[in-house]
């Protein structure tokens, strides 16, 4: 039996550092489910996980009141599994993939969050749209068309780096693009809200610049061990 009492304390320290309508992730990918469960029994609702096997199976075991993130490379044949129960899918970097987040969430009568992930990275290891890319892509209108997705935000990584001001930049550039794609396409509604942006070690950063939901894990669960 593992000892999960840190997790309460940990979170409370985090809440304790979030500004005024900042949202938390709780990212427990690779962590077991008991350790989900002490940061639920904590008041923890929302949890983010990058792999959909392993977060469906989690889902399964949890309580139903939580809200699941998708963090990770969203895979088109893997859209089904999470369509059932999944909030928010937050790694959407094509038009393709809303297309059948749609499709998906029809079959359920669901509506599902997606948010825009865009690459504002150095790295081209990261995915995601190029700001670009991005509005070309919403110039099409097509996206309208798609009664069971949501386009709820933006999501971001900054690069892998000491220089944080080169993470600021990047958040920065991020919080802009939302700006400029609200005032463009979702001035008249109010479903276009969400900025995630900011990990363990850059979110005080990300909270800075505007973002209003920061995704964490390491700082809550511990390092994550990729062997087991
Ligand atoms: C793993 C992960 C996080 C959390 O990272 P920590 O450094 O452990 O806080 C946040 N966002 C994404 C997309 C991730 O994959």
């Amino acid at each position: 039996m593992s000892d999960y009492s840190y997790i309460g304390e940990r979170l409370a320290e985090i809440k304790a550092t979030l500004k005024a309508g900042v949202n938390l992730v709780a990212v427990s990918k690779t962590h077991p489910v008991e350790a989900l469960q002490a940061a639920y029994n904590e008041g923890q609702r929302i949890f983010g996980e990058n792999k959909v096997q392993e977060m469906t199976m989690k889902q399964e075991l949890l309580p139903k009141d939580i809200e699941w993130h998708f963090i990770g490379h969203v895979q088109r044949n893997k859209i089904k599994y999470m369509a059932p129960y999944v909030s928010v899918i937050q790694g959407v970097d094509n038009f393709e993939k809303l297309v059948e987040i749609n499709k998906q969430a029809a079959k359920y009568n669901r509506n599902i969050k997606c948010l825009l992930q865009i690459h504002v990275a150095t790295e081209e290891t990261k995915f995601g749209f190029t700001p670009e890319e991005c509005l070309n892509m919403l110039e099409t209108s097509a996206w309208a068309d798609l009664p069971n997705v949501t386009i709820a935000g933006v999501m971001g990584m900054a690069s892998f780096t000491d220089n944080m001001e080169q993470v600021r930049a990047e958040f920065e550039q991020l919080v802009t693009l939302f700006n400029t794609i609200k005032r463009r396409y979702f001035a008249e509604v109010d479903t276009f809200t969400m900025i995630s942006a900011g990990m363990s070690d850059d979110y005080h950063i990300a909270m800075d610049c505007g973002s209003n939901l920061v995704r964490i894990g390491s700082s809550i669960f511990g390092a994550r061990d990729y062997s087991k």
